[in-house]
Order: structure tokens, then C-alpha cells, then sequence
């Protein structure tokens, strides 16, 4: 497959790739034949990305590192935005499990005072995904439900997408006043609330923590 603005040859197992994306499962299933060429090609996405993207359809591991061969840990916040560029293709390539352990890592590195999602990260995550059903953008709205103080938004008002603000004004329409978020249900849940789940990847067996009773200190 050529993949990136300047089609870049890759050569991928069938089997391997078509295992982990709906994307690749679709492409190879019409007159394909083991065995047989074809090639595909990809120009929207970055070859950093496609590189850990790879990686992950190889080793079932999500490594992200800091441009110099560095490997970022879990804890690392600069690992958010190549996550959420790799959020991005997993959701292009149709691959479920991993759009879930990305959020799973985005959900450690949120929290109050981490800056995480950073605006960098918000606008990938409005630019290039299609709708508010996105998991990533539901994850995002509540970090910033959670941390945002009135000067942040004043600050940032002129900043963050419009479509953001909608998102929230959503989210707290549906909210009841006992059903209020915590910090420890978003980072530390199961984070079935932010999963998807289909034929591929079955349901979390860990139940999600209550929401009741609540505690407003975490
Ligand atoms: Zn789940």
C-alpha cells in the first residue's frame, strides 16, 4: 500500500491487517485472491501515525515516542496528541479495539491540572472527526467539563471550536443533578462509558464503578 502525501510503499501482511480494520477487511474482500496484488492507497495519513499504527497491528502495543526515538509512558502528557492523531486513524481504518485503548491511555493522562486535552488536541479532534457520537470528543468535553475554570474559557473562548461549545451545552442538558461526573469515574473506571463495542470486540467484563454515591473531592 502507498500511504501518506508522498505514497510511501508498504508491504503488509493480508491476514494481520485485515484482522484489526474493518477498513483493510472491506478493501481486500472484493475480488481479492490470495496471493494476488493490490495495492491501496492512503494519502490522508501521516507516516508517523501509520508507523505506530503498525506497530500496534504487530505487537498489540500502542508505542509512541518523542520524534527522537524516546518512548513516552503512559504518564507522559505530550504522548496526547499523537494519540489523538492515532485516535483519528484507528477510527479512518475501522479498528474498534484500538480506538478503545487509545481513550483508556487519554483518560489516564487527563486530570486536574495535566492540560490535557490541549487545544492542539481539541482542534485535531474537531477537524478531523465527523460527529458528536465520537468517543474521543465525548471524552474530551467532559475533561474540559471537569477542569474548566471561568478564566480558561474566557481565555480561550475565541479559541476553541464552535462545535465544542455545543457539545457541552449537550452534555450538560442531559445531565440529571445526581448524575454528576467525577475525575475518579473518568480516569479511573473501567471506561466502558467511553468504549465501542461490536462483533470484533466484545463487551468489558469489568463492571463500571456507580455513579452513587457521589463524592464531590477527589
Ligand atoms: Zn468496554
Amino acid at each position: 500500500m502507498l500511504v501518506g502525501p508522498n505514497e510511501q510503499s508498504f508491504t503488509i501482511h493480508t491476514h494481520i491487517i485485515t484482522s484489526h480494520s474493518t477498513f483493510f477487511t472491506a478493501a481486500y474482500s472484493k475480488d481479492y485472491r490470495e496471493g494476488q496484488e493490490k495495492l491501496i492507497r492512503l494519502p490522508e495519513i501521516n507516516i508517523d501515525t501509520f508507523l505506530v499504527y503498525l506497530q500496534w497491528v504487530y505487537s498489540g502495543r500502542i508505542v509512541i515516542t518523542d520524534g527522537h526515538g524516546k518512548l513516552l509512558g503512559a504518564e507522559t502528557t505530550t504522548s496526547g496528541y499523537p494519540l489523538t492523531q492515532l485516535y483519528v486513524t484507528a477510527e479512518f481504518l475501522g479498528d474498534t479495539l484500538l480506538r478503545n485503548k487509545i481513550i483508556d491511555r487519554l483518560r489516564k493522562l487527563a486530570g486536574p491540572k495535566r492540560g490535557v486535552p490541549t487545544l492542539q488536541m481539541i482542534h485535531f479532534a474537531y477537524e478531523n472527526t465527523a460527529t458528536a457520537k465520537s468517543t474521543l470528543r465525548k471524552l474530551f468535553v467532559d475533561c474540559i467539563r471537569l477542569t474548566g475554570s471561568t478564566e480558561f474559557f474566557e481565555k480561550q473562548s475565541d479559541g476553541l471550536p464552535k462545535q465544542l461549545f455545543v457539545e457541552m451545552a449537550m452534555s450538560w442538558a442531559e445531565d440529571s443533578p445526581l448524575h454528576t461526573m467525577t475525575w475518579r469515574f473518568l480516569a479511573k473506571g473501567s471506561g466502558c462509558h467511553y468504549h465501542e463495542h461490536d462483533d470484533v470486540v466484545p463487551t468489558c467484563s469489568e463492571p463500571e464503578p456507580d455513579f452513587f454515591p457521589m463524592s464531590p473531592s477527589i
